[in-house]
């Protein structure tokens, strides 16, 4: 038996603890150095929409190393990122009517975050941002005060410096509930507050607990921000990039956000990289006002390309969609008959779950899942909340197989 500890870092900043030490993947699928074999239904926490080592990618991959390609350039133009852009420019801008500036704003979600709030206090000249209760933004300073969750906010010593909290959708019961407080908030100057450069916000909540704001409340909280001048950033890194069932998590609600954070899935293979989208009139960086070492990755901008293709064909979208409601159906069935959990459907597109109405349950499913061959995590402020975040690319088979382990699990932690 292997002391998996060890084959991580001693210093225990993570959260999670899987009891094992992996040493393969493909696809879906990961093997532990006992030559067991997991569905993955985790997915590098979101990151990796097109399955560990997919094919089509690993090629594109070789072959540029092979081909002695510029790995890192730095703010050197290299043909790797012209080959990016335009892409990104033609299959996921322009057929969308969407005119956006890129920029490379580092590796991490958390860099896309930080680019967002520096550009929106500088074009705005105001300094306080809106974020929303249960939102999750990053870990170092700026974004974590963004991030609801006082428990990681707490040790740093990271006060709601920058932040105005307001309700997310739902979060007072309904709808209105959060719209006429934000309002009442943002306009009654007997609210004292300062008017904010921006409002950050996630379309599903993916550390959160996948709440899943309704695309009216998401064409309101967009009005009110354009009837007070606030710039609106989407933070998609968790629910971008095909995750919800569509390219960005917004599309369906029809709104056009001032500045678009993306990270986690861009790249496809899992390799670092962030894009951070603006409107073009919102490019008053000066040069050197937001850089950093590992900006550009060009390996990560070769898998990234390549990845643009599956976007290429709609029945792509169309699959996500169709396996997306496979997943609903089965989760709905699922709290149906066990009534026991208490339990409530949460999220959109493959980024759904169950929320368990009995504290520690979600965590137990989770371990027991685990046990019999599925990675699985909890999200919410309790861990309350089973998440499933397969492969986009993941076959209707595996996915039936994996959910087939989580109704097992399920009746497992009830008995
Ligand atoms: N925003 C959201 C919505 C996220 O889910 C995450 C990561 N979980 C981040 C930002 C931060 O990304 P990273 O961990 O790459 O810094």
């Amino acid at each position: 038996m292997y002391n998996y500890e060890r084959f991580e870092s001693e210093v225990r900043s993570y959260c999670r603890s899987f009891p094992t030490v992996f040493c393969k993947a493909k696809d879906h699928l990961l093997w532990d150095i006992e030559g067991k074999e997991y569905i993955d239904f985790f997915a590098g926490a979101g990151a990796l929409n097109y399955g560990h080592n997919n094919s089509f990618l690993k090629e594109k991959l070789i072959e540029y190393i092979v081909g002695d390609g510029i790995t890192h350039s730095l703010d050197m133009a290299t043909m790797a990122k012209e080959t990016f852009l335009g892409k990104f420019y033609e299959v996921i801008l322009a057929p969308r009517r969407m005119n956006y500036k890129i920029m490379f704003p580092g590796p991490t979600g958390t860099n896309t975050v930080e680019s967002a709030l520096k550009i929106a206090r500088k074009v705005t000249g105001r300094t306080s941002v809106i974020s929303f209760t249960n939102a999750f933004h990053g870990m170092s300073l700026g974004s974590l005060s963004m991030t609801a969750n006082p428990g990681k906010r707490r040790g740093a010593g990271v006060p709601l410096e920058y932040c105005i909290r307001m309700p997310y959708d739902r979060f007072l019961g309904d709808s209105e509930s959060s719209l006429a407080f934000m309002r009442k908030f943002l306009q009654d100057k007997g609210s004292g507050i300062d008017l904010p450069a921006a409002m950050i916000l996630e379309t599903v909540q993916g550390e959160g607990g996948l709440n899943a704001a309704s695309f009216y409340w998401l064409r309101e909280v967009e009005k009110i921000g354009r009837e007070l001048g606030i710039l609106l950033i989407i933070d998609d890194v968790q629910a971008g990039c095909g995750r919800t069932g569509t390219f960005f998590s917004f599309e369906p609600a029809g709104i056009q956000p001032d500045i678009i954070c993306l990270s986690k899935l861009i790249s496809g293979y899992g390799l670092p990289m962030s894009l951070t989208l603006i409107k073009p009139e919102y490019d008053i960086w000066s040069p050197g006002e937001h850089n950093g070492t590992f900006r550009g990755n060009n390996a990560a901008f070769v898998t990234a390309a390549a990845a643009l293709t599956y976007w290429e064909d709609r029945t792509f979208q169309e699959q996500i969609q169709q396996k997306a409601e496979r997943v609903h159906r089965k989760l709905t069935q699922m709290i149906a008959d066990y009534p026991e959990l208490r339990g409530e459907v949460r999220g959109r597109g493959l980024m759904q779950g169950i929320a368990c109405g009995v504290d520690g349950l979600a965590e137990n499913i989770c371990k027991s899942a685990f046990r019999r061959g599925v990675i699985l995590e909890t999200s919410g402020p309790r861990d309350e909340v089973v998440k499933l975040l397969p492969p986009l690319t993941i076959t209707e088979e595996v996915l039936d197989q994996g959910l087939q382990v989580l109704e097992e699990s399920i009746q497992e932690c009830l008995n």
